[in-house]
C-alpha cells in the first residue's frame, strides 16, 4: 500500500523561497573583484534572482540549456545558481585555473549557450572566444563601465540585463530528477568529465550537509566558503546556507591569507571551509599579523588530507579543524570527521589519530571496501583496499556518456585506497594511481607526505613512485622548503623513521623551488613524474 503523503518534488528553488520568506533580512556578503565589500539580504537576492530568470528567458535560454560561469564566490554567482536551476536550465561552473585548451574543450562539450564571467577574468575569457563561436553569448558580471573594459564580441552587462526586467516570476514545478548544475572533474588523466547534478541530489546533499554532525549550520551560523563555487558547488554551502538561513560570506577572488583573515574578522565568521593550502596561507598570515578571530569556531578541511600541523596550529587559537572527504562525483561530501561522544575518552594520541582520519559515513552515502579481486574487506582499521560508494548524491554516469560509471552491481569506484576502523572512521591512504608497490606491498604516498610535511623545514611534500630493479617501485620524496631552511636525505630519514615503517623510507630526496599545482590547488603529481621519472 502506498503512503498518502503529498508528493512535492525536491527543488533547488525551494531553498531560495524559504530563505526569502523566513530569513529575508539575513545577509550575503560579497567581496567583489575590485576589493569592495557589498551586502545583500536574502529578500533582495531572491528579487534579483527572479529578474535574472526573466533575463535568461529573454535571452532565449530554454530548459536543459547549459549556462556557463567563469566566476568567483559572490552574490551574483549565487543568483546564477538559483536562476538557472529555477527555470530548468543548468548552471555550468567552470574552473578558471584550468588550461585554456581544457576550458575550450569543456565549453564545447557542454554546448554552453551563455557564459557569465567576472571582470578580472576578462583576459582569460578573451582567450576563449574561439569556443562555440557564434553559438554562445558573453555576459560580464558587472555594469556598463565593466562591459566597456572588455574586448569580447557583443558582450552584455549583467546589471543592465537585470535592470531591464521586473522581479515577478513564478518558478515552474520541475521534475526533481531534472539537472540543475554541471561541474567537470579536473581531469588529471584524459579529458575532464562532466558530473550532472539533479535538483533532488542537490537538495538531499544540502540537507545532510547542514546536519549537526556535518557542517552544523543554523540561522546563527556565519559561513564562509573559501572553496570556490566552481570547485564542486563550494561543497554545497550555497544551498545549505539558504536552507538553514545562515549568513553567507563570499570571499570573491580574495583567497590569500590576508584577505580571508580580514573578511573573517570583519563579518564575524563562525565556520569556514577550504582546501589545506588555503588554511596554511591563513595560518602563515595569522602568525605574522596576529588578530583575534573570536567568533571563528570551526573550519572544514577537504579536497586533500589534513596534516597534524594544521590541526595543532588552529587549536592554539581555539579553532577546531574538521576533516571531510569527497569528490566532484559525490556533490562532493562522502564522509565527515566529527568526534563521537566517547572520542575524548581515548588517549590523546588516539584522539589525534582519529581526528586525522577522513571521517565517518553520513546518512545517504554508503561505503564498501574491496580487494583487487572485488572481495569485501573487513572494517578492522588495517585491511586496505579500493573504496566504493553508493548514494543519493553520487554520480551514476558522466554527462553525455551512454555507459554507467558504476560497477555491474551499482557501486561507484572512487579511485581511492582506504581502510575503515571498527568505529566507522575511514582513512584514505592513497589514490590508486599514486600508490607505490614496493616488493609486492603498498606504500602509502599520502602517509609519507604527511610525515615529511611535519618536518619544520618542509613547506610541501609529494611522493611519487620511481622504478626500481629489485623492488619494482620505490618512493621518491619531493619537497619545497620554508624560507631560509635546508634539509638533506639523512635528516629526513631520521625524521621519518619513527613515523612510518622502515622499509618505506625513501632513498632519494629532491628539493624543488615550487610545487606544481593542479586547477583545484592540489599537487599535480603527473608533472612531477614527467620531471623526475
Ligand atoms: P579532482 O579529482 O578533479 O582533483 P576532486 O575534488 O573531485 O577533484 O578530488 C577528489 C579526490 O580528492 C578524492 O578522490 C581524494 O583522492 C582526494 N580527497 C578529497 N578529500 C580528501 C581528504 N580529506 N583526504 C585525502 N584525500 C582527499
Amino acid at each position: 500500500m502506498l503512503g498518502l503523503m503529498m508528493e512535492k518534488p525536491l527543488l533547488v528553488g525551494s531553498l531560495l523561497e524559504h530563505a526569502e520568506q523566513f530569513h529575508p533580512k539575513q545577509q550575503v556578503i560579497s567581496r567583489m573583484s575590485d576589493g569592495s565589500i557589498v551586502a545583500h539580504r536574502y529578500k533582495e537576492l531572491a528579487q534579483r534572482t527572479r529578474q535574472l530568470a526573466n533575463a535568461l528567458l529573454a535571452l532565449g535560454v530554454k530548459p536543459g540549456d547549459r549556462v556557463a560561469t567563469l566566476a568567483w564566490n559572490t552574490h551574483r554567482h549565487l543568483e546564477l545558481y538559483y536562476a538557472c536551476a529555477g527555470i530548468g536550465a543548468i548552471c555550468h561552473t567552470i574552473n578558471p585555473r584550468l588550461h585554456p585548451d581544457q576550458l575550450t574543450y569543456i565549453i564545447e562539450h557542454a554546448e554552453d549557450t551563455l557564459l557569465f564571467f567576472d571582470i578580472d577574468l576578462a583576459p582569460l575569457a578573451a582567450k576563449l572566444t574561439g569556443a562555440r563561436a557564434g553559438l554562445m553569448r558573453w555576459v560580464v558580471l558587472g555594469n556598463e563601465a565593466d562591459r566597456e573594459q572588455t574586448t569580447l564580441p557583443d558582450c552584455l552587462a549583467y546589471e543592465t540585463l537585470l535592470s531591464a526586467q521586473n522581479d515577478l516570476f513564478t518558478w515552474p514545478e520541475l521534475d526533481e530528477r531534472s539537472a540543475c548544475s554541471l561541474c567537470y572533474t579536473s581531469g588529471t588523466t584524459g579529458n575532464p568529465k562532466g558530473v550532472l547534478y539533479s535538483h533532488r541530489s542537490t537538495v538531499l546533499h544540502a540537507l545532510v550537509a547542514a546536519l549537526p554532525d556535518c557542517a552544523a549550520l543554523s540561522t546563527h551560523s556565519v559561513v564562509m566558503p573559501a572553496v570556490p563555487m566552481f570547485h564542486v558547488s563550494a561543497w554545497g554551502m550555497p544551498y545549505a546556507a539558504l536552507l538553514t538561513g545562515a549568513k553567507l560570506v563570499m570571499p570573491g577572488n580574495g583567497l590569500d591569507g590576508a584577505s580571508l583573515v580580514d573578511l573573517m574578522q570583519r563579518e564575524k565568521v563562525t565556520f569556514a571551509l577550504g582546501v589545506p593550502t588555503i588554511w596554511q596561507s591563513v595560518w602563515n598570515h595569522l602568525e605574522k599579523h596576529p588578530v583575534k578571530l573570536d567568533e571563528l569556531r570551526e573550519i572544514f578541511v577537504g579536497g586533500a588530507a589534513l596534516d597534524k600541523t594544521l590541526l595543532t596550529q588552529f587549536a592554539t587559537i581555539g579553532v577546531s579543524v574538521l576533516q571531510a572527504w569527497g569528490m566532484t562525483e559525490l556533490s562532493p561530501i562522502g564522509v565527515v570527521n566529527r568526534p563521537l561522544a566517547d572520542s575524548a575518552a581515548q588517549s590523546p594520541v588516539s584522539v589525534q589519530q582519529e581526528r586525522l582520519k577522513q571521517g565517518r559515513g553520513i546518512w545517504g552515502m554508503q561505503l564498501r571496501l574491496v580487494d583487487d579481486a572485488d572481495q569485501a574487506l573487513a572494517w578492522d582499521g588495517s585491511s586496505t583496499g579500493h573504496l566504493h560508494v553508493q548514494g543519493h548524491w553520487a554520480t551514476e554516469r558522466y554527462f553525455k556518456q551512454s555507459e554507467s560509471a558504476c560497477t555491474a552491481d551499482g557501486w561507484f569506484a572512487t579511485g581511492d585506497i582506504a581502510h575503515i576502523d571498527p568505529r566507522g572512521f575511514l582513512k584514505i591512504t592513497d589514490r590508486s594511481k599514486d600508490v607505490i608497490k614496493s616488493g609486492g606491498e603498498w606504500i602509502s604516498s599520502l602517509e609519507l607526505e604527511l610525515a615529511a610535511q611535519s618536518h619544520d623545514a618542509v613547506a610541501q611534500a609529494a611522493v611519487i613512485a620511481i622504478p626500481d630493479a629489485r623492488w619494482s617501485e620505490r618512493p621518491l620524496l619531493i619537497v619545497t622548503l620554508n624560507e631560509g631552511c635546508a634539509i638533506d636525505l639523512s635528516d629526513m630519514r631520521q625524521h621519518l623513521k619513527d613515523q612510518v615503517p622502515g622499509w618505506w623510507l625513501p632513498e632519494r630526496l629532491e628539493v624543488i623551488e615550487q610545487m606544481p599545482l593542479g586547477a583545484t590547488g592540489k599537487i599535480h603529481k603527473q608533472s612531477l613524474r614527467e620531471r623526475f621519472v
